[in-house]
């Protein structure tokens, strides 16, 4: 408890509103194509935090790799540390502990990053360590199978994008002269196109589809640690160097939410018990249909 200094510090004051206008500021103040990638790598890190709560988080502790409330903490073996102020992020009212029954929409929750807490010595944090581009790849080949797509390797000469998706076929074909993490930034990229976009066959991969499926790809490699060295699309070049906050948001929340959704699915095809904070997905994910959960946080 102790002092606070306001804004999303104080925990007595705190609203969703504040919580918002916080998100608002924060947006609108840093947006370029170097911060959205920060919060792309961030979201990566803080795998389950909506893009909101991710800005925030980012916002009062920068170097935050894995959040949790006190009772997550507590199952963990954990305890918080005395004095340590937790983060300030919105939560759907449901996931709130309350006492007082039911809330409607969203309320204030506080967390605490791991830095802050003591105990059990914890599993490992931050992004999956140890795996190689391929088994990256070969998850990502069985999301795409589990949900009724083959994907091939061979020749696309005519196809600068490296990979393509054959949607009445049921298939992904990768070209067969990318390596390792370039053919699994690749496939990402298709994958997200498939959860997200209703492509018809000759709309392209363009725009704001592009920048999404960029998007995506980009954190879900950042999060197994393989991300190659790749020239993201534009985000600024895409959206605009003055976007509207709502804009960022939106795109943000859906990217997050579809990077979040696909990460969940390829856990279970990773080679080993790779995957801590966060929960593991125990069905197939179907990619030909948008769940309508789209962001959790305000
Ligand atoms: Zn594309």
């Amino acid at each position: 408890m102790g002092s606070s200094h306001g804004g999303a510090g104080n925990r007595f004051r705190v609203t969703v509103d504040d919580l918002r206008r916080a998100v608002d500021a924060e947006v609108r103040r840093n947006w370029s194509d170097r911060q959205w990638m920060r919060w792309l790598d961030a979201a990566a890190v803080l795998h389950g935090q909506s893009f909101r709560n991710v800005v925030l988080i980012k916002l009062q502790m920068p170097d935050a790799v894995w959040v949790d409330g006190r009772p997550g903490w507590q199952r963990q073996g954990r305890h918080i540390a005395r004095g340590a102020s937790g983060i300030r992020i919105a939560a759907s009212a449901r996931d709130v502990d309350r006492a007082a029954g039911p809330v409607q929409g969203h309320a204030v929750a506080t967390v605490w990053d791991i830095s802050q807490t003591e105990g059990s010595p914890p599993p490992p944090i931050g992004t999956v360590a140890g795996l190689r581009p391929e088994d990256v790849y070969a998850a990502l080949a069985r999301v795409a199978l589990d949900a009724g797509y083959r994907v091939n390797r061979r020749p696309l000469p005519d196809e600068p994008n490296g990979a393509m998706t054959d949607r009445r076929r049921r298939r992904v074909i990768v070209s067969d002269n990318l390596d390792g993490a370039v053919a699994a930034m690749r496939l990402a990229h298709e994958l997200a196109h498939l959860r997200m976009h209703k492509l018809s066959h000759d709309s392209g991969c363009h725009g704001l589809a592009r920048l999404e499926a960029e998007s995506v790809a980009y954190t879900m490699l950042a999060r197994f640690g393989v991300l190659p060295a790749h020239q993201m699309a534009s985000a600024a070049g895409t959206i605009g160097r003055n976007p509207s906050v709502r804009l960022v948001e939106t795109l943000g929340g859906r990217v997050v939410a579809a990077a979040g959704r696909l990460i969940g699915a390829m856990d279970r095809h990773l080679p080993t018990a790779q995957v801590r904070p966060g929960k593991a997905r125990t069905a197939p994910m179907c990619l030909d249909a948008e769940d309508r959960e789209l962001d959790r946080g305000l």
